[in-house]
This record gives C-alpha cells, sequence and structure tokens, in this order.
C-alpha cells in the first residue's frame, strides 16, 4: 500500500487542470495523496479555490495574494480577503509572501501588501503560507514585526540559518520537484540535516516539476517521488518519513488528521 502522503501546495484552481481535474485527483489518491492545499494568488482565484475546496473534502483552501502577481493586486482586495476568510475560514492565509527574484515586480507594493496580509493572519489567528525569492532576511524581519501563528515557507531555497530562524517561528519548510535534480546539492544537504519535524512535502504543481517530468505539466500525482529522494538521503524509514510530514501539515495547518485508522465501535 502507498503511503499516506498530503501534497501542501499545489495549485489545482489553475486552468492547466480545467480538462482533468477530478482525473489528477482520483490518481493522485490512489498514490497515496490524502490532501490537498489549494493556495490562492489572485483575488479571480479566491472563489474557484472555495468552490472546489466544497466539493471535495481533502482539498484544503488557503486565501491570499501572491507577490508573483502584484502588478494584478491593489491594497483594497486585502479588505475584501479580510471579509471573505472570516466568513470561509480557509486553513491559512496564502500565499503571501515576497518575490526580489523578478526586477520588474514592485517591491514597494510587495512589501505593503505582505505586511497587510500579516496583519491579516494575526488578527484572525491563522497560519501563513510563504512565496519568498531573494527575500528571506526581509521576510523574516517582517514576521518578527507581525508574530503569526507559523505556517510553512513553502519551496525553501534560504540558508540554514534562516531555516533555523522559520522554525523557531513555528514554521515548516516545503521541499518538493526540485529535490529530485542531481545538481540541487545545496538544496539536499539542507533537507538531510533538517528535523523531520519541520519538513513537508510539496509539488507547487503545474510548477517546478521534478527530474522525472521536466518540461511537463506537474501534478499531485507526482508527491511520491519527493518521498523517494528524501528516502533516499535521510536516515528515517519511508514510512517514518510520510507519518511525520503529514503530521506536520495536520500541526501548522490545524487540519484534522485522517492518516490515523478510524476507531473500531466495537471498542468503545
Ligand atoms: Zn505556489
Amino acid at each position: 500500500m502507498n503511503e499516506k502522503i498530503i501534497d501542501s501546495h499545489c495549485h489545482l484552481d489553475m486552468p492547466a487542470f480545467d480538462q482533468d481535474r477530478q482525473q489528477v485527483l482520483e490518481n493522485a489518491r490512489i498514490a497515496g495523496v490524502m490532501g490537498f492545499v489549494v493556495p490562492g494568488t489572485t483575488q479571480a482565484s479566491w472563489q474557484k479555490i472555495l468552490e472546489l475546496a466544497t466539493g471535495e473534502m481533502d482539498v484544503y483552501p488557503a486565501l491570499g495574494l501572491h507577490p508573483y502577481f502584484c502588478a494584478e493586486h491593489n491594497t483594497s482586495q486585502v479588505g475584501q480577503l479580510r471579509s471573505l476568510v472570516e466568513m470561509m475560514r480557509p486553513v491559512a492565509i496564502g500565499e503571501i509572501g515576497l518575490d526580489f527574484f523578478r526586477p520588474d515586480l514592485d517591491q514597494n507594493l510587495q512589501m505593503e501588501l505582505f505586511e497587510l496580509q500579516l496583519q491579516v493572519a494575526q488578527d484572525l489567528e491563522l497560519p501563513v503560507i510563504l512565496h519568498t525569492r531573494k527575500a528571506h532576511d526581509q521576510v523574516l524581519k517582517l514576521l518578527k514585526k507581525y508574530p503569526v501563528r507559523g505556517g510553512i515557507s513553502h519551496a525553501f531555497n534560504g540558508s540554514w540559518q534562516q531555516a533555523r530562524q522559520y522554525m523557531d517561528m513555528g514554521f515548516c519548510l516545503g521541499f518538493g520537484g526540485m529535490l529530485t535534480y542531481e545538481r540541487s546539492s545545496k538544496l539536499r544537504a539542507l533537507a538531510t540535516k533538517l528535523p523531520l519535524e519541520h519538513l513537508v512535502l510539496e509539488t507547487d504543481a503545474p510548477d517546478m516539476p521534478g527530474a522525472a517530468h521536466q518540461y511537463q505539466r506537474n501534478s499531485p500525482e507526482y508527491l511520491p517521488e519527493v518521498l523517494d529522494i528524501l528516502t533516499e538521503i535521510r536516515s528515517e524509514s519511508r514510512q517514518t518519513i510520510a507519518d511525520v510530514t503529514t503530521l506536520n501539515v495536520c500541526r501548522v495547518l490545524t487540519l484534522p488528521d485522517r492518516t490515523r485508522p478510524v476507531s473500531d465501535p466495537q471498542d468503545a
């Protein structure tokens, strides 16, 4: 039987899945994926994500304004986000953060939107799902200003020192397809040495395909391949890595833990 794992980050709402979303979900479930966290990107994505989560009880919605799409955002949307979050109680505010990798993205607007969304997360006591590129120190500084109740630093690509600070603030670090590339030696070294209690699996589908699916659409069906590589590079067993990373997602995002067998009513 396949190990039960959770895809802590996949964009199943995206048009790339419009043709075969149900099939993808089915294939992933057969592969052992028992939960799908789907983070918001733009205001336009929120309704689609909430509808998807209403129809599928293993799909967990997060709502937020993704820094990569900041040209489409404005600060008044954060007010709308707050009302929708109060009403719908997603599992997290996300994906939010800072992307300083792409020079064409307005850094001041990103900072403003990020701070406002951190305040929403803080006020409504929700964890956050972070997207950070070339900006870990700036993100960590803002997390100290607005202490939220932890979350996930998705597609983690920072240093050991930065990882340490996230972990101290109650965060888990997300690892996905990048680990499957031989050239990712620095990332593999980090994923080997981090305490298992702070590690979560993700695909970031439809983006970031692993080595076996280069140039193709990524999919939560391929999440077991991330488990494969972690089993190869870490000392724990495949089952332990699956169990602990699943529990980690349940803990930081307060998801119901469906990995435990439902107790036999005759035992009661
Ligand atoms: Zn993402």
